[in-house]
């Protein structure tokens, strides 16, 4: 692995606009927690938070430290041979991918579906080989992979099966949380997630076996004080917690009033000539993390440029986790077809303000914005 030449721009820092809970709620539970002197190792703001989240997202789920530790994890959780091949998806946040690595396997990246930024099954079954150990699925901006299709796989071919669900924290598939699916599904709590703890993740698993693994793993593999593992500090702290519990109640507020600007921007943007809204799978609900579209990249470009004139920070700079320029430069992308579209699809995405402090005024705006530049660029194509 050598250092790219040039490093990927980074994206505005300001895209988002993180959940903040009401002031004298967070006070009043930092209060308690210096009342209580303590301050971590799995407290009362801890088990209360992970308590309301378990009744969310799924029956067992384990707070972790960050999103990276809940993949970290997860990854482990399976027993993996050393060295092994971990199938995942050239369109993600770096994590996912840097998460293999650093447990000592092996990333190979498969190419997403056509219509959807997620795996290709068809891609994935390809990529197989002996040394084939885990398929990392990512759920990316909002959209859902096909995981019965990965499920599949997984048991056919006796592969532990993670998802990277850091960007999916609200999403039902055929009426259960996605969170359910696959042997591990991991969340973010990170500051730019729909629901924060300033930092902070958790890995949903399927048995109260796995939880209790994954709860000695997360505390250096400690039982009753004993060292019977080998674990890691992947702890949430009392005060990151009680960030969460803050949060809490502001979460189905903040995410009907997102439902409401994802339908703004859906009736703003819909027959404008090369925009593709990327839409949920039929059988999932929308995430609302991200609202996302797909348009020509020099279209795109001029989006942007004109975007942060009036003020706004939309975000494009999705690049690919393998090929020229990156870590993982020597690294093919698996496909079925005569080229990988995962490189195709990158560069022309583009994700929208997505918060309840952006206005129908601001919504519209952007899709002015949008629809000009779009515009514009068939004239310029003619
Ligand atoms: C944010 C994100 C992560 C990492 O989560 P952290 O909590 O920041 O460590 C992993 N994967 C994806 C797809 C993400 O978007």
């Amino acid at each position: 692995m050598s250092l790219p030449e040039k490093f990927p721009p980074l994206f505005p820092a300001v895209f988002g606009r993180p959940l903040l809970p009401q002031r004298e709620v967070l006070i009043g539970l930092i209060d308690e927690i210096l009342d209580s002197n303590q301050l971590s190792n799995c407290g009362s703001m801890h088990n209360r938070l992970e308590d309301e989240l378990t009744r969310l997202m799924g029956k067992h789920l384990c707070l972790t430290s960050s999103g990276t530790m809940a993949l970290m994890m997860a990854l482990r959780l399976g027993n993996l041979r050393k060295g092994g091949e971990v199938i995942t998806s050239p369109l993600s946040f770096a994590a996912s991918a840097q998460a293999i690595e650093w447990c000592g396997f092996k990333p190979v990246f498969a190419d997403v579906e056509c219509g959807f930024p997620t795996l290709d099954p068809a891609a994935v079954e390809k990529a197989i080989t002996p040394n084939t150990v885990a398929i990392l699925g990512v759920h990316f901006m909002g959209i859902a992979c096909d995981t019965s299709a990965l499920e599949r796989l997984a048991s056919q071919h006796k592969l532990w099966l993670v998802f990277d669900g850091a960007q999916t924290p609200d999403i039902k598939q055929a009426g259960q949380h996605l969170a359910q699916r696959g042997d591990a599904t991991i969340l973010s709590l990170h500051a730019t997630k729909l629901l924060n703890t300033a930092e902070g993740g958790a890995v949903v698993v399927r048995s109260a076996e796995d939880k209790e693994r994954l709860v000695r793993m997360r505390n250096f593999g400690l039982y009753e004080g004993q060292m019977v593992d080998i674990g890691i500090n992947g702890k949430l702290s009392e005060i990151h917690s009680a960030m969460g519990l803050a949060s809490l109640p502001l979460l189905e507020p903040e995410i009907s009033a997102r439902h409401r600007l994802r339908e703004t921007y859906q009736r703003m943007l819909a027959g404008i000539p090369g925009v593709t809204i990327l839409k949920p799978r039929p059988d999932s609900s929308a995430s609302h993390l991200y609202f996302a579209l797909s348009m020509p990249k020099s279209a795109r470009q001029a989006v942007v440029a004109s975007a942060a004139e009036k003020g706004f920070a939309l975000r494009d700079s999705f690049s690919l986790l393998c090929g020229p320029n990156t870590l993982f430069e020597n690294e093919n992308i698996v496909c079925t077809g005569a080229a990988a579209l995962a490189p195709e699809v990158a560069p022309s995405l583009l994700a929208l303000p997505m918060h309840s402090k952006i206005s129908d005024a601001s919504a519209a705006q952007i899709a002015l914005i949008i629809k000009n530049c779009a515009v514009n660029h068939l004239e310029g194509n003619a």
